[in-house]
């Protein structure tokens, strides 16, 4: 059995920030204790299914804890969410075990607890340097806490380090933007992620902008900022391996990328537990309910009634719809692409789908070569330099 990765979502936060579309809530912290026993219910629960279907334990080689803010969660619940997942799973001896953290939630203590509880690789949302930068994304930290967060981490034995940036921010200038550079290199992680800023629905960030109230860098502006981060990076001795993505080279002289995320990439199952959480479990996207409490209440009344577990669904279960070859021939290729080295490989999808490239996108992929933004380099169709600048266009070519 193929190793397949789990997600497990955090929806707390502090503060809801002006620009956040994710599903999280702030003043939710009471039911903290009720969610974490209702979390390790939903993993024992498709554990269960997937071991009662294969015979044996659901192999993983991933797990990475999102939100919201999983630092919040106190030390003795992590611990024991990564003590029932060991037991349900056969987790790797080699697992990448993350975890989102923000600073100013953080201590020597807390991430040294993290550390001894298997915790391997931690992703700090930094986002910025610039305190009028912060005050804008009404982030709850300020630079100083950033330091201390990366110190601390290193001191409690994170060895795989990452930071979460954002350019294209209100009133952001290019020079702005290479300070933040400059200070995010300065700090050593292992890797970056770098997203520009996308105005969602449903946000008062979107209100703002609907009222032209957000000084927005315009799509010029934001597409230097991108260049310059390509060129910055590479000269700090990061290599780029996903359109948002860089890390240095590990050992093995690869870049250390973030292996739970080359597992969306990939197209490859995850399991997704937790309050909204998505998953793609024996071919099915799965949706979990989104309310925490609606999500407590479903695995609480499961639990009570003993219920038969079925793959892919859990109790939480929202929606599970079935990926047919078509969908999934397109979204390996929209994910796939993002990969800006391994692309897609020629051989790896005839493999996967017993239909070549040629057979199931010949006339696209030949337009999108012509218009520069593709390119096939022995065998690996990937985007251009170009491509990287317009991926959106290139993926939407797949849907
Ligand atoms: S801390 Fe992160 S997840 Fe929480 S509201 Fe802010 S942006 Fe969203």
């Amino acid at each position: 059995m193929p190793p397949t990765s789990l997600y497990l979502h955090i929806p707390f936060c502090r503060h809801r920030c002006g620009y956040c579309d994710f599903n999280t809530y702030a003043g939710l912290d009471d039911l903290m204790p009720a969610y974490t026993e209702a979390l390790i219910a939903e993993a024992r629960w498709l554990a269960a299914a997937a071991t009662e279907q294969a015979g044996q334990p659901l192999p993983v080689h991933t797990i990475f804890l999102g939100g919201g803010t999983p630092s919040l969660l106190p030390l003795d619940a992590m611990q024991r969410l990564l003590a029932a997942l060991h037991e349900a799973y056969a987790i790797a001896a080699d697992a990448e075990i993350s975890l989102e953290a923000n600073p100013g939630t953080l201590s020597l203590e807390y991430l040294a607890g993290l550390r001894a509880a298997g915790f391997n690789r931690l992703s700090l949302g930094v986002q910025s340097a610039s305190p009028h930068e912060l005050l804008v994304l009404e982030r709850q930290h300020d630079f100083t806490d950033v330091i201390n967060s990366v110190m601390w981490a290193r001191q409690a034995g994170f060895d795989n380090l990452n930071l979460d940036w954002i350019f294209g921010l209100p009133g952001q200038s290019l020079a702005s933007w290479q300070r933040n550079l400059e200070l995010a290199v300065d700090l050593a992680p292992e890797h970056l992620s770098l997203y520009a800023l996308s105005i969602e629905h449903g946000t008062p960030f979107k209100e703002l902008d609907t009222r032209g109230l957000l000084a927005l860098p315009d799509g010029d502006l934001a597409a230097e900022m991108y260049e310059l981060a390509d060129v910055k990076l590479a000269e700090a001795g990061f290599v780029q391996y996903e359109i948002s993505n860089w890390a240095k080279p590990g050992p093995d002289g690869q870049p250390l990328a973030c292996r739970h995320n080359l597992q969306y990439w990939r197209n490859l199952p995850y399991a997704g537990l937790g309050a909204g959480a998505h998953g793609f479990m024996a071919g099915h996207r799965t949706a979990n309910v989104l309310a925490p409490a609606a999500y407590i209440k479903r695995m609480r009344e499961a639990t009570q009634a003993a219920k038969q577990p079925t793959l892919p669904r859990t109790p939480a279960t929202a929606s599970a719809e079935l990926v047919d070859v078509q969908r999934e021939m397109g979204e390996t290729m929209m994910m796939g692409l993002r990969l800006v080295r391994e692309g897609v490989s020629q051989d790896g999808f005839a493999q996967r789908f017993g239909n070549t490239l040629e057979q199931a996108y010949g006339r696209t992929i030949t337009t999108l070569q012509r218009r520069g933004l593709l390119e096939d380099a022995s065998g690996v169709l990937r985007l251009t330099q170009q491509g990287r600048l317009l991926g959106n266009q290139v993926f939407m070519e797949f849907v």
